[in-house]
């Protein structure tokens, strides 16, 4: 069974205004979920739009990340409640837990993402973490929301910062199936690794434009918010799990296993997981193009304003053992690693990152 995408999708600038009636058909009882300060005021909106739709509804917070201490706690509010939904408004943890909890109470989930952060408005998949930020396990999901709002006015609203990290975990859709799918005879994998090909370019280049944030309306900053939000979900769900994540996401995992003070978006720490595939692409699998990549992201990546060592992420790799952990946990059993068509060991990992660190990257 694979689940392609959101049942109705509502994209555009009044997306919101058309998904109404539709929403008010099939929930008489939704709980809002959301998290952030930032966008308490749009979920206000979201909440008197419905009301006025005659719909009893509620709304809740998240207090931590997708954690299980926060998905119990909602659960149990819905349950005493009696909501028949879950509406989740927010960036991709806020995403991913109403998801989940709407999964576990078989009831439909409505996502609005609220930034162009990542694309789990979209996915059949959510990933939990600690109440900290330490990465779990992702699970995939029956199916993807009933319905996905994907208004361009809310996600104007938006920070420029969760642009650039959207743009950096898109990107990682091309580096990361291209390696690990080519061998697969399947053709709806091969179109998904293509169309992953073609949203890298899109973004290559009109990634910087849209992050200026002058042109709104620009079809750069459409083309851009679209591709963060739609069409990387989109890769997923043609591609399903065969279109893997690799080695990006599995040392983004590692790295949110070090708590730092400053937290970094999902996309920002998948950026340094991407240059640091490519270096393993290098040493373990002698490929001559992963320089020219490594190059070519580093341009784009500094204009985003992204992170671009682990160091930047607030974290020395030379103390605490942090090296090991690192290592430990990128090469752990069930690692996304393993999903590289060469093998991978701790000290590979310790080697990269070490020279990696070492060397000042300047463009
Ligand atoms: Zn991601």
């Amino acid at each position: 069974m694979q689940s392609i995408s959101p049942e109705s999708i509502f994209r555009g600038d009044d997306a919101w205004e058309k998904s109404l009636p539709f929403i008010a058909d099939l929930t008489k009882s939704p709980l809002i979920l959301g998290r952030s300060v930032h966008t308490r005021n749009l979920r206000n909106k979201i909440f008197t739009d419905l009301k006025n739709q005659k719909l009893n509804v509620n709304s809740a917070e998240l207090e931590f990340d997708c954690c299980f201490e926060d998905i119990s706690r909602i659960k149990n509010l819905i349950l005493k409640n009696n909501h028949d939904s879950v509406i989740a408004a927010g960036g991709g943890k806020v995403l991913d837990s109403g998801k989940y909890i709407a999964e576990c109470l078989k009831i439909p989930c409505i996502t609005i993402p609220l930034s162009a952060s990542t694309c789990a408005g979209w996915t059949a998949l959510s990933n939990i973490y600690s109440k900290n930020g330490q990465f779990i396990k992702d699970v995939s999901l029956r199916s993807c929301p009933k319905i996905l709002v994907y208004d361009h006015k809310f996600i104007q609203t938006a920070p420029s910062r969760t642009l650039a990290s959207g743009i950096a975990d898109a990107l990682a859709k091309w580096y990361e199936s291209s390696i690990t799918s080519t061998k697969i005879e399947d053709g709806l994998v091969q179109q998904s690794i293509q169309i992953s090909r073609v949203l890298r370019d899109q973004l290559l280049i009109d990634g910087e434009k849209a992050f200026n944030g002058k042109f709104k309306n620009h079809p750069s900053w459409r083309n851009t918010i679209e591709a963060c939000g739609l069409t990387a979900g989109l890769v997923g769900g043609i591609g399903g799990e065969k279109c893997r994540t690799a080695a990006a996401h599995a040392i983004h995992n590692s790295i949110t296993q070090i708590i730092t003070p400053n937290k970094f978006l999902h996309g920002e720490i998948v950026g340094v997981g991407i240059l640091l595939q490519l270096k393993l692409e290098e040493m373990k699998n002698n490929n001559k193009l992963a320089d020219q990549s490594i190059r070519q992201l580093l341009e784009l990546m500094k204009k985003l304003n992204l992170p671009i060592t682990i160091e930047q992420l607030g974290i020395n790799v030379f103390e605490n053992n942090n090296l090991e952990k690192l290592a430990e946990f990128t090469c752990r059993d069930k690692s996304e690693i393993h999903f590289l068509p060469f093998e991978i060991t701790k000290e590979d990992i310790v080697k990269v990152i070490t020279n990696f660190e070492r060397q000042k990257i300047k463009i």
